[in-house]
C-alpha cells in the first residue's frame, strides 16, 4: 500500500457505501435501475477508486456531468456502462464514440454527428434524449417540435436511443408534479409513434425516496449513496461514508493578550491553550469565521482566521490533547463532531459543496472491514 505522507485526509468507508447501494436497490426493487452519479469526483469520495464498490452492490451504470470523468473512468473501467448526463460539445463526441460512452443530446444535429461518427467506427452509440420539463437548463423544450425531431432520431441506424429523461427543479410536490406530467405526456406521445424506450428517469436522490411513483424504470442517485440526507423520508436511513480528519501538530501556552494566526483576529483573554492544525482551506475546509473540530470526542473551536495550509483550535479545556492526536474536522455527527450538513449550515450552502471542496492535496484513506484497504495520494499519481 502507497504511504499515506499526510496527517489530514479524508477517510473514506467502503462498507457504508456498499450498504448504502444495496439498501436502495432493496428499496427500489429489481425493476427500477441505478445509474449512480460519481460526478465531482464521486462528491469527493473518489470515483475511480469507489467505482466497483458501487457496481458490485447493484448499480447498474455510472453517471457523470463531463466527458473528462467519464474518460477518467473508462481508463480505469473497459466494461462498466458509463452516462454523460451533460452536454458534449460537437468537436469531442468523437471521444464519445470511441470510448463507449453513452451520451445526453437533446438536438438532431448531435445525434447525426454521433451516428456518423459511429459508423466511422462501425459500432452503435447509445444516448439518451434529454426533455427540458422546467428546470430550463439542457434539454429540449417542451414542444410538438421538440417530440417530432425525438422521433426522427430513431431513424439513424447507428444509434441506439436507450433513454429519455429530465430534471426535477425540487421546487414543490405541485411544480414537480407540473414538471412529471409534462415529461410522462411527451414520452407518452414519442411511444405512440412506435418508439420506445429502455430508461425513462427523472429522480434524483430526494425524489427517489419522497416520490416513489416518479421511478419509473431508472433513478440517478447522488448524495443518497454517500449516505447523505436530503429526503423527507425518516424511514430511510444511510450511512455517512466520509470523514475529515487531521491531527495535532504543535501544542503552545499563550498569556492574555497574545493574538493568533493573521491581524490577530482573535485574542487570548486568559491563559489559553492553542493547537496548531495542519490543515486549511486549499485541503477544502471552507474559511469561515466560526467553526469547530473534534478532539477526544470534545469540541475544540477554531481560533484566528483559518490560513490556506494550517489553522488553530483553542485546546484548554481539552488538557488530555497532546502532539499527534487525531482531530475529526467533520464526521458523521456522533461524539460531538460535526456532521456534514452541520458544516454545509455554516456555511449558508448545501452538502455537496462541502463536500466538492475535498481538493486533491488531501489524500484519500478507503476503509474495508475496518481496515484500511487503499490510500490515494492525487498528488502522487501520474
Ligand atoms: C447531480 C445530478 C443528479 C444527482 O443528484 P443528487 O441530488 O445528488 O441525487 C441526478 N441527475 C442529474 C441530471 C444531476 O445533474
Amino acid at each position: 500500500m502507497e504511504p499515506l505522507l499526510r496527517d489530514t485526509y479524508a477517510e473514506i468507508n467502503l462498507d457504508n457505501i456498499g450498504y448504502n447501494v444495496r439498501k436502495l436497490k432493496e428499496i427500489v426493487g429489481k425493476d427500477v435501475s441505478i445509474a449512480a452519479v460519481v460526478k465531482a469526483n464521486a462528491y469527493g469520495h473518489g470515483a475511480v477508486a469507489i467505482a466497483p464498490t458501487i457496481m458490485e452492490n447493484g448499480a447498474d451504470m455510472l453517471a457523470v456531468a463531463t466527458l473528462t470523468e467519464a474518460l477518467e473512468l473508462r481508463n480505469y473501467y473497459s466494461d462498466y456502462k458509463i452516462f454523460i448526463m451533460g452536454y458534449t460539445p460537437d468537436e469531442y463526441l468523437e471521444y464519445v464514440v470511441k470510448n463507449n460512452i453513452t451520451q445526453t443530446i437533446f438536438s438532431l444535429r448531435q445525434a447525426v454527428l454521433i451516428n456518423d461518427l459511429s459508423i466511422k467506427y462501425n459500432t452503435i452509440s447509445k444516448v439518451h434524449i434529454k426533455y427540458d420539463t422546467g428546470m430550463n437548463r439542457i434539454g429540449y423544450k417542451d414542444s410538438q417540435e421538440s417530440i417530432d425531431e425525438i422521433v426522427k432520431i430513431f431513424n439513424l441506424k447507428n444509434i441506439d436511443v436507450e433513454g429519455i429523461f429530465s430534471h426535477l427543479a425540487l421546487t414543490n410536490r405541485e411544480e414537480d408534479d407540473k414538471q412529471y406530467e409534462r415529461f410522462l405526456n411527451a414520452v407518452g406521445k414519442i411511444e405512440e409513434k412506435e418508439k420506445t424506450f429502455k430508461y425513462k428517469h427523472i429522480c434524483d436522490s430526494i425524489s427517489a425516496i419522497d416520490y416513489p411513483e416518479y421511478r419509473l424504470t431508472m433513478i440517478r442517485p447522488g448524495a443518497i449513496i454517500y449516505g447523505m440526507k436530503s429526503y423527507e423520508d425518516d424511514s430511510v436511513i444511510m450511512k455517512t461514508a466520509l470523514k475529515f480528519k487531521t491531527k495535532i501538530y504543535q501544542i503552545k501556552e499563550l498569556q492574555p493578550g497574545e493574538g493568533v494566526s493573521y491581524g490577530y483576529r482573535w485574542k487570548a483573554t486568559k491563559k489559553t491553550s492553542v493547537g496548531t492544525l495542519p490543515m486549511g482551506y486549499a485541503d477544502g475546509y471552507p474559511r469561515i469565521r466560526d467553526s469547530f473540530v473534534t478532539i477526544h470526542g470534545k469540541k475544540a473551536q477554531i481560533i484566528g482566521v483559518i490560513n490556506m495550509d494550517q489553522c488553530m483550535v483553542d485546546l484548554t479545556d481539552i488538557p488530555e490533547a497532546k502532539v499527534g492526536d487525531e482531530v475529526i474536522i467533520y464526521g458523521d455527527g456522533t461524539d460531538n463532531t460535526i456532521d456534514i450538513q452541520g458544516m454545509a449550515d455554516l456555511l449558508n450552502t448545501n452538502k455537496n459543496e462541502i463536500l466538492c471542496r475535498l481538493s486533491r492535496r488531501t489524500p484519500r484513506v478507503y476503509i474495508k472491514g475496518g481496515k484500511v484497504v487503499k490510500v490515494l495520494n492525487y498528488l502522487l499519481q501520474e
